[in-house]
């Protein structure tokens, strides 16, 4: 076939077909219309799956007369009116396709009457073809019927699914611009039944009570996202979150409870699903998802909303602080609000026997390790160590100590080094390792070798803590790290660990990575350390099963007897 441009008819069928997909489009587009139309009331009728009858009947501003007809014209719009405005959309339409979209799929009749007019405009329309125009009275506003809607496309009337399921999609998409609209008065009347009524009192709990009923509204949590990094100064400014998002109590078996607006407009978006999971990590049980109701504004032109047929996708200028900024916001509504248990706070809170705790939240930074520590478990330790008793600190690095024969001199930092060693591998056989999520998941840029190394360890370094994922380009986001390394910069150990898991033969890759993380961790040589933190270090050491050599071989200690002291000073035994 030569090539020829396709006649009219087709291509508004063509054009028709990206944005009217099903009746619940229709109802979409047209409650779009009456929301830019500024419109308090909105009310949706819909009849035999919306197929028989879609009405929408508003209170906005209505069509001035003289236009009525043109709004039908493909491309014509009262929103935007050139190329700047493309840039910078506040509206929820603005490419002036909707209604003659509608109009080539099914039957319309509008009624409207525009503001400061006496009497209003009925105007319909049969296969996109005007049928009939007169006056028509009506208070301001816009009525839009749709009948019959696919009848002349049959293709598209056998692919939609049951009554049932295009009334759910109906109702769906009504309940989303109930939650988005809080101010706005919704009716839903499925085949002249009732099914939605919210009150357009402007607080969204009244919407969420209306779409998910009062139990879920009980358990729901404000999101008061006040972004410190921001005041601090950072170069962009975060976009601003509200909402509200469910307690962990009452979550749901599928992830259609997650709703997110941008700027108003009820949008899809599997990263932004993903942050908001990501927040609820460690809160819900596996194959449960959460209730969240997340609303994102930030300036029209850091968001692109012309890239979806349906506009039902969009694209941020800044992805990743949007979902940084999302996460952070629904995380610290689930930790400062619900009363659940946070995995920020396990293991956290164990006082050293000097009475002087150290909480790992805590911002500040513990001078040692030795005090955040749990006591290791008291299982029956193999004593291989006698009893010790401290004598004192020697160049900050060794610690002096008294044994019932002789001497200790024992290196702080092996010794530490050992004793973490056995704690994280006893924590890893047992699925008990400490993990401190972090509040808001961290990039890591890999190279390319350590990323081959990474991509075949995730499981590895999950054991051991590491909640890590791939975030594309050889950037991984990190979620959690065992707890041990909280307060160390993970990043670099993490990487290091990363480069001697590269090298050389790594058989061991478990024993390789306890044994990064104790090193990293244990308290370094030059620390000061106080009596009680040497003495609760020494009893930790009297537990291990293997006190004599740190996990990478060399000693902890050097013992002299009495027998070799007494030798030393020349004195007969
Ligand atoms: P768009 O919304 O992209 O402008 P539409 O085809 O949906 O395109 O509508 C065309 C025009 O008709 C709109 O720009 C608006 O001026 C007018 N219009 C449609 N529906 C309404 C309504 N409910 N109230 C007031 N004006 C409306
Ligand atoms: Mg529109």
């Amino acid at each position: 076939m030569p090539i020829k441009v396709l006649n009219k008819e087709v291509v508004s069928r063509i054009a028709a077909g990206e944005v009217v997909e099903r009746p619940a489009s229709v109802v979409k587009e047209l409650i779009d219309n009456s929301l830019d139309a500024g419109s308090s009331q909105i009310s949706i009728e819909a009849g035999g799956g919306g197929v028989s009858l879609i009405r929408v009947t508003d209170n906005g501003v209505g069509i001035p007369s003289g236009e009525v007809e043109l709004a039908f014209d493909r491309y014509a719009t009262s929103k935007i009116g050139n190329l700047e405005d493309l840039e910078c959309i506040s509206s929820l339409g603005f490419r002036g396709e909707a209604l003659p979209s509608i109009a080539s799929v099914a039957q319309i009749d509008v009624v409207t009457c525009a503001a400061g007019e006496s009497v209003g405009t009925y105007l319909s329309l049969k296969d996109g073809v005007i049928a009939d125009r007169r006056s028509q009275g009506r208070p301001q506003g816009t009525t839009v019927a749709v009948r019959n809607l696919f009848r002349k496309v049959p293709a598209r009337l056998k692919f939609l699914k049951s009554l049932a399921t295009e009334n759910s999609h109906i109702a769906n998409v009504v309940s989303q611009y109930a939650l988005a609209f809080p101010e706005v008065r919704f009716t839903l009347f499925i085949d002249g039944r009732q099914t939605l009524g919210t009150p357009g009192s402007g607080r969204l709990i009244d919407s969420v009570i209306e779409v998910y009923g009062l139990e879920v509204a009980q358990n729901m949590l404000d999101i008061k996202h006040r972004d410190r990094e921001w005041e601090s100064g950072v170069a962009v400014a975060p976009p601003e979150i509200t909402g509200m998002v469910g307690s962990p109590t009452v979550s749901r078996s599928g992830r259609g409870y997650l709703s997110f607006f941008v700027n108003r407009r009820w949008i899809s978006s599997r990263l932004l699903a993903w942050a908001v999971e990501e927040a609820y990590h460690g809160l819900l049980m596996s194959g449960k998802h959460p209730i969240a109701i997340i609303n994102i504004s930030l300036p029209h032109q850091e968001v692109d909303v012309n890239i979806h047929p349906a506009k039902a996708e969009v694209k941020f200028q800044n992805e990743r602080l949007v979902f940084s900024t999302v996460q952070r916001a629904v995380r610290q509504a689930l930790i400062e609000l619900a009363p659940v248990p946070k995995i920020e706070e396990v293991a956290t809170a164990y006082v050293s026997p000097s009475g002087r705790g150290q909480v790992l939240s805590t911002p500040a930074r513990s001078d040692s390790n030795l005090t955040t520590l749990p006591p290791v478990a008291p299982q029956i330790p193999a004593v291989s160590l006698p009893i010790l008793r401290v004598l004192g600190q020697l160049s900050n690095s060794y610690i002096i100590a008294e044994g019932p024969d002789g001497l200790y001199l024992i290196d702080q930092h092996a010794a530490h080094e050992r004793i973490l060693f056995e704690k994280i591998k006893d924590q890893r056989s047992r699925q008990e390792v400490e993990v401190q999520g972090l509040l808001e998941p961290v990039t890591v840029e890999v190279n390319p070798k350590q990323e081959e190394v990474l991509k075949s360890r995730y499981e590895d370094l999950a054991e051991f803590g590491f909640s890590i994922a791939p975030f594309g380009d050889r950037t991984y986001l990190v979620r959690a790290v065992p707890v041990l390394l909280y307060r160390q910069d993970w990043t670099a150990v993490l990487k290091e660990l990363l480069d001697s898991l590269s090298d050389g033969d790594k058989t061991n890759w478990t024993e390789s990575i306890a044994i990064s993380i104790a090193c990293h961790s244990a308290v370094r040589a030059g620390q000061a350390l106080t009596d009680d933190e040497m003495r609760e270090l020494i009893r930790q050491l009297e537990q291990v099963a293997l006190p004599h050599t740190c996990p990478h071989g060399r000693p902890t200690m050097i013992h002299l007897s009495s027998g070799q002291l007494k030798k030393e000073f020349g004195r007969a035994g």
